[in-house]
């Protein structure tokens, strides 16, 4: 069977999976679910998949029959993985720092429980207002409809985004919602300012086609041959005309800080490399990438003086002012109004939207502060030489399994370890036999986020069925 009727069967099966009528006997096996299946006068659909599946001998070896709707999943997905594997730059740059922590993530796909990427929030949103920015307006519909109203449309956009995922959030994730959204406009508004606007003035062209696309491309043998198993994939943000007739690649990056050290990076950047020879793949020779970091704030939340208007004993707090003059005000109108008040001079620490408030206006004052470009470029040996070690990453991500991966550890220059998600689970900083059992705790299974995911989808229609 070709990968892509395995794809197919895939569908099939989750569709059955899926299903309300099948969901609650997600466990049982097959032999009995066809029982079943019979009886309910379901079966002709479920008939169809199951023959399918058995039109593929290598899947017919694992007995089936005794497995359930889900491992018969698993199995088409392993089969397509062993027959098509897919490689980006993070996974060769996860590979090239530690074999386990590969392992663990790409082969076993262990992702940490109630993990919310929430740190991933700024970057996204940052760069979808950017993608919105070009696909909805680009240069000309910004000339049409003016600065203000373009930056008030998008700035109305992000709000919709944060009051979504403020729902049903607790009060300090709300309030790093509302700093995080205020970061994200931040960051967007010294785009808009320091890269859109002066871009435009210097002739560039960004057109809708080529702004966040993705890309799927087989991985060359020695010889130039394409290969039928593995590819090279990944999201390119950006591709321009330059005013020389030339095109650059666009890249965008959200960063805490930036410096000598992170422009040297760049010199290395197996990102750009591999970005620049995927556009090569397509025939595309760009002169260089247009790279674009976008600082988040320095700033923090600060003590600020508050003026509070209480009753004279301190029983009764009233109200606060940020002015002196306005909490005696204030003051005045309560003794007319028969009450012993009286003003006093606090600190307190900003509120999370004073906070935002104040990150906005800092942006908006020196969006340049917060804004670098940099044109890298890479010589065609340099091109050519990634192809060829993407050959031998693709090669061994594939053969990296848990059973055969083992612990590297970072050096005292690189502290990759504190920040690994499988730390905990590591057995060069714990004992082997603890690793198990806490991988259960710590860590979600492909199969327990399927299950997962349905239920929320099925929680979702039952709430809208209400309707
Ligand atoms: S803690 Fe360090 S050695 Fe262990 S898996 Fe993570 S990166 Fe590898």
């Amino acid at each position: 069977m070709r990968v892509a009727d395995l794809k197919t069967l895939k569908e099939n099966l989750w569709r059955l999976f899926k299903a309300n009528l099948l969901f609650d006997k997600s466990e049982m096996s097959i032999k009995d679910l066809t029982q079943f299946a019979k009886s309910d006068g379901v079966s002709s659909d479920f008939a169809r998949v199951l023959t399918q599946f058995s039109e593929v001998d290598c899947l017919m070896e694992k007995q089936p029959l005794n497995s359930s709707l889900y491992d018969l999943i698993e199995m088409v997905e392993n089969e397509i993985r062993s027959r098509q594997r897919h490689i980006s730059v993070s996974e060769i740059q996860t590979l090239k720092r530690c074999s386990l922590q590969h392992a663990l993530r790409y082969h076993g796909r262990y992702y940490l429980k109630n993990d919310d990427k929430s740190y991933l929030r700024i970057g996204s949103w940052t760069h979808q207002l950017i993608e919105r920015l070009y696909v909805d307006y680009g240069y000309d519909g910004v000339e049409l409809h003016g600065d203000a109203q373009v930056l008030q449309e998008l700035k109305e956009i992000l709000e919709k985004w944060k009051d979504a995922a403020q729902a049903g959030k607790s009060k300090e994730e709300s309030d790093q919602i509302e700093i995080d959204t205020a970061i994200a406009f931040g960051c967007f508004y010294a785009y808009y300012v320091e890269g859109f606007k002066v871009e435009r003035l210097q002739g560039y062209t960004l057109t809708e086609e080529n702004t966040e696309k993705y890309f799927k491309l087989p991985i060359l043998s020695k010889q130039g041959r394409k290969s039928p198993k593995y590819r090279f994939k990944g999201y390119m943000d950006q591709l321009y005309l330059g005013l020389d007739e030339q095109y650059y690649l666009g890249e965008i990056k959200t960063k805490s800080s930036w410096g000598k050290s992170g422009i040297k990076h760049l010199e290395l950047d197996e990102q750009i490399t591999g970005y620049l020879w995927q556009l090569k793949q397509q025939g595309i020779d760009a002169a260089g990438v247009v790279y674009t970091i976008l600082k988040k704030p320095g700033i923090r939340p600060k003590k600020i003086p508050v003026y509070q208007v209480i009753s004279n004993d301190g029983s009764d707090f009233f109200c606060e002012a940020r002015l002196q003059r306005d909490a005696e005000l204030i003051k005045k109108q309560a003794y007319k109004d028969g009450l012993d008040v009286d003003v006093i001079k606090q600190k307190r620490i900003e509120t999370a939207e004073e906070y935002a408030q104040r990150v906005i206006e800092d942006y908006k004052s020196r969006p340049e502060f917060y804004f670098f470009r940099e044109i890298v470029e890479r010589t065609p040996q340099q091109i050519q030489a990634f192809g060829r070690r993407l050959r031998f990453y693709a090669k061994r991500a594939a053969e990296n399994t848990i059973e055969n991966a083992f612990p590297e550890p970072a050096d005292p220059f690189n502290n990759y370890c504190n920040f690994c998600d499988y730390r905990d689970v590591c057995q060069h900083w714990f004992d082997d036999e603890k690793k198990e059992k806490l991988l259960a705790i710590n860590f979600s299974t492909p199969r327990e986020r399927a299950f997962e995911k349905i239920k929320l989808t099925q929680a979702n229609d039952e709430l809208l069925g209400d309707f």
